[in-house]
């Protein structure tokens, strides 16, 4: 089986539902104004000369290929499968969109995570065929000759281009712990001169999402994330460490076919990715709901891949799409591999998150935005006896953690 049938099983598998309740009438309205919206798009010039089509055949993969890819992520954007061949065709359109990506306090892991696949996702091939005006990392032009570039994109694209931002603004001593160009303008200004103009500012990984690893307590360059920085524009935050390309292809997508974001979160996340809680996709979850839990690394449970809450798997209060979409290319995510999930999509996840005991007093809000419960509650509420069993396990654990610190 190959990675786009794995993907595409996973799909059905872990039972993801497409929210068709909304009725026909809403759905063929929508499918109108995609079409019309595509349309509009089709008689702009093209801005990137890289087509979809050219890759796919450089690749080695056929058009079924695309169309599988299309109808999963159809699946993932919550549209009905009737939406397949607008979502192809968006796809192949993708190369009208101007994208300014600027890389600020970062280890640039998401840029990373996208160009290091050595048998590339069709995300990652769509992700190619964007018209990428401007990004430090990948560009061969430096110093005075990138600064014109980039002065050049903003003027040409005013209004329609997507600011793609990957990593965390400093803002202690003034900003100056992270600074660019020739005059020395810091990241927060170099920021708020590309957002300016764009269409939709769109900021990708934990760092520039709620200023992940270098926010880290003490924080010492006082680092903060694109949405205390930016007002007055339409921000869409695609967390993780790093973020999955799967995510960042389907909110382009969705710009493309709606030009608006798509429906977002508490956290102004996108919901069609972060919708979802890992623990209710875990494939461990059995194990969890059976009370069965690795105790210790590398004992029985471990080999028997049991559930990892009591080596502190954060997956019950994490939101994202990995246990479905995993990572390169499919092959697994973090807890596949044995470790539990450190709740990198989520604000402060490293010093919230990022120790391996469960938490008990945890209090996470639910992406519908409904009640707040702790672990505790949920647990009881799921597991009676076995939940019993983790509350007591987990209020230890914490106790013990703090009384180390
Ligand atoms: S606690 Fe972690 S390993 Fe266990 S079922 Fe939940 S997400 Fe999976
Ligand atoms: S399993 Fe958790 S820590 Fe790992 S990538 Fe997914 S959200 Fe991040």
């Amino acid at each position: 089986m190959d990675r786009r049938d794995m993907l595409m099983n996973l799909f059905n598998s872990k039972g993801v539902k497409v929210n068709t309740n909304r009725g026909e009438e809403y759905y063929n309205r929508l499918y109108k104004q995609m079409e019309n919206r595509l349309n509009e798009l089709e008689s702009q010039p093209v801005a990137s000369k890289i087509d979809i089509e050219g890759l796919l055949d450089s690749e080695g993969l056929t058009r079924r290929d695309f169309l599988k890819w299309a109808s999963a992520t159809c699946a993932s954007l919550m549209l009905p499968a009737s939406f397949t061949p607008v979502v192809a065709r968006a796809a192949e359109l993708m190369n009208r969109v101007p994208v300014i990506w600027i890389e600020l306090q970062d280890c640039a892991g998401n840029s990373e995570a996208i160009l290091r696949s050595d048998a590339p996702t069709i995300d990652e091939l769509i992700l190619e065929t964007i018209s990428l005006e401007f990004n430090e990392t990948l560009m061969a032009a430096a110093g005075h000759a990138a600064e014109e570039h980039l002065d050049e994109a903003i003027e040409t694209f005013k209004g329609k281009y997507l600011c793609i931002v990957e990593g965390s603004i400093p803002t202690a001593m003034n900003g100056y712990y992270g600074t660019v160009g020739a005059k020395g303008e810091t990241f927060e200004e170099h920021l708020l001169r590309v957002a300016k103009d764009s269409a939709a500012v769109v900021a990708v990984g934990t760092c520039a999402t709620f200023g992940g690893v270098p926010a880290a307590s003490p924080n010492p360059t006082g680092a903060v994330g694109v949405q205390d920085i930016v007002r007055g524009k339409p921000i869409i935050n695609i967390p993780a460490c790093p973020a999955n390309p799967a995510n960042i292809t389907g909110t382009i997508l969705h710009f493309v076919l709606t030009g608006q974001v798509p429906e977002l979160d508490h956290l102004n996340r996108p919901k069609f990715a972060f919708g979802y809680r890992i623990h209710d996709n875990c494939e461990r979850r059995a194990h969890f709901d059976a009370g069965e839990f690795v105790e210790e690394w590398g004992d029985e449970g471990a080999k028997n891949n049991f559930c990892l809450y009591k080596m502190g798997c954060k997956g019950p209060m994490t939101f994202n799409n990995c246990s479905i979409v995993r990572y390169n290319s499919g092959t697994n995510w973090p807890i596949g591999a044995g470790h539990g999930c450190i709740g990198c999509s989520e604000p402060q996840f490293w010093d919230k998150y990022a120790q391996e005991r469960p938490m008990a007093d945890t209090r996470f809000k639910a992406p519908t935005g409904g009640v707040e419960k702790t672990v505790d509650e949920f647990g009881l509420g799921l597991l009676t006896v076995a939940g019993i069993g983790i509350g007591i396990h987990a209020a230890i654990s914490a106790t013990a953690g703090k009384k180390s610190e």
